[in-house]
């Protein structure tokens, strides 16, 4: 074994420097965490080459003095934090002291700041960790620093850079997040000269949006404010309508007390709470804040301060799902039809940062997994859920659609009294927790394929199959969880022949199969009779299914074979089924149908989260015609 030796402070920051700085984003993500500390309002970020050649930030915040912007690129040298009780309870950005000196050590560092009625500022300049010029200079208020040729002297991590296209996609990522993050804060982002992102300070979050995600993706997202029972944690922001989803999941952000992190968990409430409304492969957009007590949360698991332990997790991750889901329950889902081409839009070209691959719109339906949170809105949320609902009714939210608006109205004109009635009617208590389905008059049907109806503000064109499939799909699950499947009885019973590995499974599944409904005999070597088939399947062939079914339950595996696979069981038993396009049906069918329709959770879209209903606004005609 060799000597130990010390290292010196120039090669621990340079290691240090590794675990921070992957990348020039993580130096764009460093320095604009030091601007927000500083409270700037005004943070500009300026790059060439994709961050590889120079780095240039200019905020507008405190600035240091010349003592303090010397100790500020030493390492564990920190203005956010003293004592161990301060690092349990962080209410600033940084706090690890690391950031300047890990990039000053692989850079050519470069700081110009100066204080608020200061008549003169201060310049450093450093190569590699070590001061090269250290000068009193003139500037305004505020900081700007430069990082050059970012792992000029640690060649191997430069080596582990991606393509420029990519590097850039990091930092647009990244100074996109902090602007949606801090609506009163300017930012600007500039690549060769040429703006990316300008985000101007304004007194909304919707406004925010607009300009960073663009006015097209804003003005369809719906707001969500929710708190937990007892008001520890809240969660304010936005969320997409399902059919307005992206194929990629860049437009996804949570943050906690101003922090955006990343939490698989938090995610997974977030899809869970968007389960069967979105169509397979397809991502919601979310910009979500948390707030909670900083002295429940953890940040200091990993240097980049991006992981967060939550003291409460589930509580978190329950609130989080409860705040989605209430907010789809309560808003009008339908997609209006646009009559423009429709695209996903981008605040930057494709050019600029090199082609994306273009996700097809895929056919291939495969199924979201059993939600994980099971929703029980608790009592005070419901109540705070009630008080929202009622302000939104009054105020004008440009954000409320139009048809929300109009549907609004209607229930206020028909129903004067439930507003003031202190006692609820029984048909208000014992109204189930669906979302509401617009008034709809049936107007036929088109191509034996579509329904159409007239709605407040415009017509529906409802897709008849996927209509039945939502309902038989909800009424099956309801009688499956309550172990209570309607069956019918088989007067001759069907025999089925089964070879002797098969045979083994059916055994193996008999439990499973009489709670889906089919309930089998054993009858001879190799063979079964089936006596009873489930009634709201009764148009399928039995046998088909089964077998069916006998090869999904192959594929789970343990005890839970059923709770595994029956989602997807019943989704595709709900699929067949139902009618299907070329099914003549008459306005009283129509109307049962659509009557059932009405009693489901989740009228909008089927079980794959295929649309049921798009709506068509008047006001889109009249200006197609022109009498607008
Ligand atoms: P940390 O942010 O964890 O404290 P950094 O290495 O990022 O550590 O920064 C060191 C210190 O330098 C900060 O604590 C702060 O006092 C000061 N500082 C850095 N950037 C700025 C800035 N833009 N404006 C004012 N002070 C700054
Ligand atoms: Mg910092």
């Amino acid at each position: 074994m060799k000597d130990i030796n010390l290292l010196d402070e120039s090669l621990i920051n340079k290691i240090a420097a590794g675990e921070v700085i992957e990348r020039p984003a993580a130096v764009v993500k460093e320095l604009i965490e030091n601007s927000l500390d500083a409270d700037a309002t005004r943070i500009s970020v300026e790059i060439v080459d994709s961050g590889k050649k120079l780095v240039r930030i200019i905020d507008n915040g405190t600035g240091m003095n010349e003592e303090n912007a010397k100790k500020s690129i030493l390492r564990h040298a920190t203005s956010k934090i003293q004592t161990t009780d301060d690092l349990f309870s962080i209410n600033t950005l940084g706090f690890r002291g690391e950031a300047l000196a890990s990039v000053a050590a692989i850079s050519k560092f470069s700081l110009i700041t100066q204080q608020e009625n200061q008549l003169e500022g201060y310049n450093l300049l450093v190569e590699g960790g070590n001061i090269t010029k250290s000068t009193i200079c003139s500037a305004e208020k505020g900081t700007t620093i430069e990082i050059r040729d970012l792992f000029f002297n640690t060649p191997a991590r430069k080596k582990f850079l991606k393509t420029d296209a990519v590097e850039l996609r990091h930092i647009i990522d990244v100074v996109s997040r902090y602007a949606l993050a801090n609506d009163s804060v300017g930012f600007k982002l500039t690549h060769q000269g040429k703006s990316l992102l300008n985000s101007p300070a304004v007194d909304s979050q919707q406004d925010n949006i607009s300009s960073v995600y663009g006015v097209k993706v804003a003005k369809e997202l719906l707001g969500v404010e929710f708190q937990n029972g007892s008001g520890t944690i809240k969660v304010k922001g936005f969320v997409s309508k399902p059919y307005d989803a992206r194929n990629d999941k860049n437009q996804q952000n949570i943050f906690v007390n101003g922090r955006w992190i990343k939490n698989e968990d938090l995610s997974r409430a977030i899809y869970d709470a968007y389960h069967s409304l979105l169509f397979v492969g397809k991502h919601p957009v979310f910009v979500l804040h948390l707030e909670l007590d900083s002295s429940k949360i953890d940040v200091n698991v990993h240097p980049t301060k991006q992981e967060i332990k939550f003291e409460q997790k589930k509580e978190v991750e329950n609130t989080v799902f409860s705040a989605v889901k209430e907010t789809l329950r309560q808003n009008d889902l339908i997609p209006v039809m646009n009559f423009e081409t429709e695209e996903q839009t981008s605040f930057i070209s494709d050019e600029v940062v090199g082609k994306r691959p273009v996700e097809t719109k895929s056919t291939i339906l495969t199924l979201t997994p059993t939600p994980k949170y099971q929703f029980e809105p608790s009592e005070q949320q419901v109540l705070y859920v009630e008080k929202e609902k009622t302000n939104k009714v009054t105020t004008t939210d440009p954000f409320v659609t139009t048809i929300q608006k109009v549907t609004n109205g209607l229930q206020d004109t028909q129903d004067p009294q439930t507003s003031q009635d202190p006692q609820p009617s029984v048909a208000q208590e014992q109204a189930p927790t669906n979302v509401a389905l617009p008034p709809l008059k049936i107007l036929g049907q088109i191509h034996k394929t579509f329904f159409v109806a007239e709605t407040p503000g415009g017509i529906v064109f409802i897709d008849q199959h996927v209509v039945q499939e939502r309902v038989l799909y909800e009424r099956f699950m309801e009688q499956l969880l309550n172990s209570n499947v309607a069956v019918q009885n088989l007067l001759q019973g069907e025999v089925l022949e089964f070879a002797p590995s098969e045979k083994v499974n059916v055994l193996d599944n008999l439990e499973n199969l009489t709670q889906l409904g089919f309930q089998l005999e054993e009858f001879g070597e190799n063979a079964f009779v089936l006596k009873t088939i489930p009634t709201l399947f009764g148009r399928l062939q039995p046998k088909e299914i089964l077998y069916e079914l006998l090869n999904d339950f192959s594929q789970g595996n343990g005890k839970n074979k059923l709770e595994e696979v029956q989602e997807e069981i019943i989704t595709r038993m709900a699929c067949r089924a139902s009618v299907k396009a070329g099914d003549t049906m008459t306005i009283p069918e129509i109307q049962k149908l659509l009557d059932e329709l009405k009693q489901t959770k989740l009228p909008y879209t089927c079980p794959h989260g295929r649309a049921i209903l798009i709506k068509m606004n008047v006001d889109e005609l009249e200006r197609k015609f022109h009498r607008k």
